[in-house]
């Protein structure tokens, strides 16, 4: 799939403010600063649809854009903010929830976890989350450009032996770099083999 449009949409948190049309969505969520504005800039051929961070804990908010014009990419805030308030991570948590919870539009989530860490309980936590919620999900690795293939195969082999401890197999995953623009092609054809099982061409 090739992405030839790329529109803001709106953002709020509020999921029932969230966008009425049944386009089928995905959302992206992940760590503070582990490179999830890179990635759906690198996705989208933008320098700046979503912002890259400069104040982690200022993207609270579910931002719907529209891709190709039929489907939706959504940038969830990041959560593990050292610097957000206890009153601030609730509020963030309720939001999130129910955003999963009743946003029937919703296809695969994308768990973005950065490639040179061990596995974290913050991100092990969410995913269990999501598993117990019935929302499907992949893992992107990012920042991949950071390690050597030896240490890439290694830090997966971590993750997998932590996950299979919970999953009975290892959730779909992808390994990318924004920076070196790797693991682009894989992701967007994963999408596009999602919508078009949904009879819609996105080519
Ligand atoms: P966000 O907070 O998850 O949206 O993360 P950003 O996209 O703002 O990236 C956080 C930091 O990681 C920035 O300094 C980026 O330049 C850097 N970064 C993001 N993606 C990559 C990548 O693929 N490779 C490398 N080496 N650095 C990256």
């Amino acid at each position: 799939m090739k992405i030839k449009f790329a529109e803001f949409v709106m953002s709020n948190s509020n999921v029932e403010k969230c966008p009425k049309s049944m386009l089928p969505e995905y959302a992206f969520i992940g760590r503070s600063n582990v490179g999830k504005s890179s990635l759906i800039n690198m996705l989208t051929n933008r320098k700046s649809l979503a912002k890259t961070s400069g104040r982690p804990g200022k993207t609270q908010l579910i931002n719907h854009f529209l891709i190709n014009k039929n489907w939706h990419l959504v940038d969830l805030p990041g959560y593990g903010y050292a610097r957000v308030s206890k009153t601030a991570k609730k509020t963030f948590q309720k939001f999130i929830t129910q955003y999963f919870n009743h946003r029937e539009q919703l296809v695969t989530a994308f768990v973005l976890v950065d490639i040179r860490h061990t596995p974290q309980p913050v991100d092990l936590d969410f995913m269990r989350w999501l598993g117990e919620n019935g929302i499907p999900f992949s893992i992107i690795f990012t920042k991949a450009d950071k390690l050597k293939p030896n240490a890439i195969e290694r830090h997966i082999n971590d993750y997998k032996e932590v996950l299979l401890e919970t999953w009975e197999e290892m959730p779909n995953y992808f390994i990318t770099s924004s920076s070196k623009s790797i693991g682009k092609e894989n992701l967007l054809e994963y999408i596009d083999t999602l919508n078009t099982s949904m009879n819609l061409s996105s080519k």
